[in-house]
């Protein structure tokens, strides 16, 4: 039993290095083999067929950043891809576009997970918010609409989390998801299938 202990510790010490070592280039090859961080749904309901445009460190808009752009129609139904509380919800507005002052034009959700982390869903479209702040929504239950405002010029569905990292900072962090491929970090330019 002392040995399985020592052994557990061990892998756990391991894995956090490891977490630690993962680059940005690692996450764009899709090379990033994480064993325990949560695994999330896409934002999508099931069986929901997306197009991944944009992925960690973009050249596009995501220079630097971890965060998704999904392709989807206007008014595709936007899922919690995780467990949490509404922490922030906007809805009125009908502006999207590239102009800087679009930067503040975006409807969004925020979601706060139990692990203190934030998942933002953004460009969602006029009253496409169909959550409150103070709401608990479970992993999968329809929370918006998706849509075309704020900074965007397309429309798409912006996701990304922000938590602390291994070494407690706070900041955006690579998300793992359940698809048809199985449980994997998504690479851009290809589909995936929604799996709850
Ligand atoms: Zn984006």
């Amino acid at each position: 039993m002392k040995y399985f202990f020592f052994l557990f510790s061990f892998l756990n010490v391991r894995c956090c290095i490891a977490q630690q070592q993962h680059s940005i280039h690692d996450l764009k090859g899709g090379k990033f083999i994480d064993d325990s961080s949560y695994i999330y749904s896409l934002p999508f309901e099931n069986n929901k067929k997306v197009f991944l445009i944009q992925a960690y460190d973009s050249k596009m808009s995501h220079k630097g950043e971890l965060a998704l752009d999904f392709k989807v129609k206007k008014k595709t139904r936007v899922c919690a891809a995780r467990d949490g509380i509404v922490t922030g919800a906007r809805g009125d507005s009908d502006e999207g576009g590239l102009k800087p002052e679009n930067m503040s034009d975006g409807n969004y959700i925020s979601i706060k997970h139990y692990d203190g982390s934030v998942a933002h869903y953004w460009h969602l479209v006029k009253n496409g918010a169909l959550v409150n702040v103070g709401d608990t929504v479970v992993k999968g239950q329809v929370i918006g609409l998706s849509g075309n405002t704020g900074y965007s010029a397309f429309p798409h569905l912006h996701f990304e989390v922000i938590g602390y990292d291994g070494t407690g900072a706070y900041k955006q962090l690579p998300t793992r998801f359940y698809t048809n491929k199985g449980i994997i970090y998504l690479r851009p330019g290809k589909f995936y299938k929604a799996v709850h």
